[in-house]
């Protein structure tokens, strides 16, 4: 028989997957299911990106490439980072098959048996599995009681980070909240990690998807050049998710390390991914405008559809998410709710913030209001 090693047997599988497992049975049954519960745009590629990477194809470009990525990618890489204010090289980027690969290595590089890490909840679902898998420890510091946002939440943070802290993961715009941090809740993050000699990860990979503010990069505050490690990724901004295309950009002894790990893994990203990831960096300004404008548009419409039913919610300023208060047994109820109104949303707690469901609004306006209108027929809001 084959035994498991802890590194996995430790970790649980994706809590999303039991609600979108019930969607897909109740899909199979011939139910039509109003899913609110996916973490992808609704968009397709821009067409010159799908062109560009089929133009790839055409010219031969199939085989390996250099492990951290074609160096003309790196470059369009490095000038996106300078216009967000960030100073990296080529040779200071690692592109990768997605985000998520980059945040892997990143933390497999970082963190070993009992080193502690710190999140913000809710979090992203696959940082507390990469850091379980690496052997590290959580603290985490809620965010919940503060609408979401950070800054009243820095003396909160301020207990859960010491000297033992070894990585702190800040993702803004974030998901599951859509919450942008401001810029003296950042400054607040600067401090404690300077204090207490922390490595940050900055996963900033929504944000291209902001309506009206700015985000700031981590990274791009005094002190914090040589703690941070941004990560940013394709899925999200130029809707690539199946791509798989994502980076990170860090100190070159970060890169050193974790490119070990990127060579003796994935090898690289794929090379004709790489030559379309060049294209949605130069030439798409206007297509993810209009992606953004519509998320607008459709966050707008779903806090108001929200209020009618006397919901309040906190008002995401990015990303395409929102949290919508439920109640305790936040699986029950978004189990529940999918059973009784066909509405699939993903409870608070796969965040680590039970008493909530996580909503996404990458969905058509008309969908938006099936499911809100399904959800408060059923006695859900
Ligand atoms: N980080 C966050 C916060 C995400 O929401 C996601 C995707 O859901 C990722 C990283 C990973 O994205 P990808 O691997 O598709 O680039």
């Amino acid at each position: 028989t084959m035994e498991f090693t802890d590194r996995l047997t430790r970790v649980e599988p994706s809590a999303t997957l039991a609600v979108s497992a019930l969607a897909t049975e109740l899909e199979a049954d011939g139910a039509d299911v109003v899913d609110l519960s996916v973490g992808e745009p609704d968009f397709p590629t821009p067409e010159t990106v799908v062109e560009a990477g089929k133009a790839a194809m055409d010219a031969g470009h199939t085989g390996y490439t250099t492990s951290a990525g074609i160096l003309e990618l790196r470059e369009a890489i490095s000038e996106k980072l300078a216009d967000d204010g960030l100073d990296h090289g080529p040779e200071e980027i690692i592109v990768t098959p997605g985000a998520k690969q980059a945040l892997y290595e990143i933390v497999q590089a970082l963190i070993a048996d009992g080193d502690e890490v710190t999140l913000l909840d809710p979090a992203w679902v696959s940082y507390e599995a990469m850091v379980e898998m690496a052997g590290g420890s959580l603290s985490r510091v809620d965010l919940s009681e503060h609408d979401f946002r950070l800054e009243p939440a820095l003396e909160d943070l301020a207990d859960a980070v010491s000297d033992d802290t070894e990585l702190l993961i800040v993702n803004s715009p974030s998901n599951p909240t859509g919450a942008v941090y401001s810029d003296a809740a950042l400054e607040g993050v600067r401090d404690l990690a300077v204090e207490h000699d922390v490595t940050v990860i900055s996963d900033e990979i929504y944000k291209e998807i902001t309506y009206g503010v700015e985000p700031t990069s981590l990274g791009t505050l005094e002190g914090m050049a040589d703690r941070t490690i941004t990560v940013n990724g394709f899925s999200k901004a130029y809707s690539m998710t199946g791509w798989r295309l994502g980076y990170f950009a860090g100190p070159e002894a970060l890169i050193d390390q974790a490119g070990k790990l990127h060579s003796h893994s994935v090898s690289s990203a794929v090379n004709f991914v790489q030559h379309a990831g060049i294209e949605a960096l130069e030439n798409t300004d206007d297509a993810v405008a209009e992606m953004v404008e519509a998320f607008e548009d459709r966050r707008d419409l779903v806090v108001s559809l929200l209020e009618e039913e006397g919901v309040d919610v906190a008002v995401p300023d990015g990303a395409f998410y929102m949290m919508l208060p439920v109640e305790e047994d936040d699986q029950a109820w978004c189990e529940n709710a999918l059973e009784d109104t066909h509405v699939a949303t993903v409870p608070g707690s796969a965040f680590g913030t039970p008493g909530y469901a996580r909503i996404s609004y990458a969905a058509s306006e008309d969908r938006l209001r099936e499911g809100i209108e399904r959800l408060a027929d059923g006695g859900y809001l």
